[in-house]
């Protein structure tokens, strides 16, 4: 069950009501977000709900079935949406376009990727300065030098930064020059920095686990959530399969499915999806049709010159094409 509390609930009034809830059977888990302020109650007991619906300082009151609770569409029936000020909303109603090289490489590289996404009114660029690499030597990221340059030079043209943070450590570092922290894969489940995200006051973009079921991003939601952070977006990246003619399959199920568990934004993540830049573009309007809020994609300069997952990454030529493509596929989605 979740309740919700009335807006500084005197402290007496907050001990009745842990003390009714515990009284029932429940654990009552409290819960303070930067928007307001729940109780949690885990437990299976039958009760009448009315006992703790009209108690002093109760807001409101549901039954919630799902392991996930707060993150549920069965409490909150609303889409989030997620405000990154200047006017860049992300959640239903919006559809968001995130590009971006897979790493950051240079001060060059990045005033030609934000010119392009400026002449495409695209607002959000992506890109990362701490890589996640399958082998120790390979490119690993610019780290916080490249991410004060890439803060620099995007908000001085109005773009907003989503880019990945791979331990709690780095979340103080990087806080002020980030407008959307990415969990990549590989630490969809990694509890501590979920913990830690949910803690500090930026937005979060959690990517599916390499072999990660709908359940476990959902419940790794929770844990952001549950620690005071509400400004969530999930991401469908692909899963891992016996198939090895492409990267990934992208499992564009999950966005329908997403859609009705939840109230957060859903985002697709084409480019890792599939794995293979000559059908990101198909891949990427299929997940709008699937009803996706965003898409991210890698886009570089010269694709077969980038320092990390070139083959998966499109052209400004194409990256074009595929903003405007997105486009008309959700202009049409929304005419349905
Ligand atoms: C990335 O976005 O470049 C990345 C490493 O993604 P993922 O965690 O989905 O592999
Ligand atoms: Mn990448």
């Amino acid at each position: 069950m979740i309740i919700q509390l009335q807006q500084g609930i005197p402290a007496e009034l907050l001990e009745a009501i842990l003390q009714e809830v515990n009284g029932i059977g429940f654990k009552a888990n409290e819960v303070k977000t930067q928007e307001a302020h729940y109780i949690v109650g885990i437990g299976k007991k039958d009760f009448d709900i009315r006992t703790l619906g009209q108690l002093p300082g109760v807001a409101d009151i549901h039954r919630v079935s799902d392991e996930y609770k707060l993150i549920s569409r069965k409490w909150r029936v609303n889409p989030t949406l997620i405000d990154l000020g200047d006017g860049v909303v992300i959640g239903e109603g919006n559809f968001s376009i995130m590009a971006g090289p897979c790493s950051i490489e240079s001060e060059r590289q990045i005033e030609l990727v934000v010119e392009h996404l400026k002449a495409n009114n695209v607002k959000i660029m992506r890109g990362g300065v701490f890589k996640p690499r399958s082998s120790p030597y390979a490119f690993r990221g610019m780290g916080l030098e490249g991410l004060r340059m890439f803060h620099e030079l995007c908000s001085q043209n109005g773009i907003k930064i989503i880019t990945e943070v791979m331990q709690v450590s780095q979340i103080e570092d990087m806080v002020d020059f980030v407008d959307v922290f990415q969990v990549g894969a590989r630490n969809s489940q990694n509890f501590n920095l979920l913990d830690a995200l949910g803690e500090a006051q930026k937005p979060v973009l959690l990517k599916r686990g390499i072999s990660g079921t709908i359940e476990e991003l959902l419940q790794a939601a929770e844990y952001i959530f549950s620690n005071g952070n509400e400004k969530i977006m999930l991401c469908e990246r692909g899963i891992r399969s016996y198939e090895n003619s492409y990267r990934n399959v992208l499992d564009l199920n999950a966005v329908p499915v997403l859609k009705a568990k939840t109230h957060l934004p859903v985002i697709v993540d084409p480019s890792h999806g599939i794995g293979l830049r000559d059908h990101v573009e198909p891949m990427s309007l299929a997940a709008v049709m699937a009803g996706a809020d965003g898409v991210i994609y890698e886009t570089h300069q010269k694709p077969e010159e980038a320092f990390s997952d070139g083959q998966q990454t499109v052209n400004f030529q194409e990256s074009e094409r595929l903003i405007k493509r997105m486009r008309q596929a959700y202009e049409l989605r929304e005419s349905f």
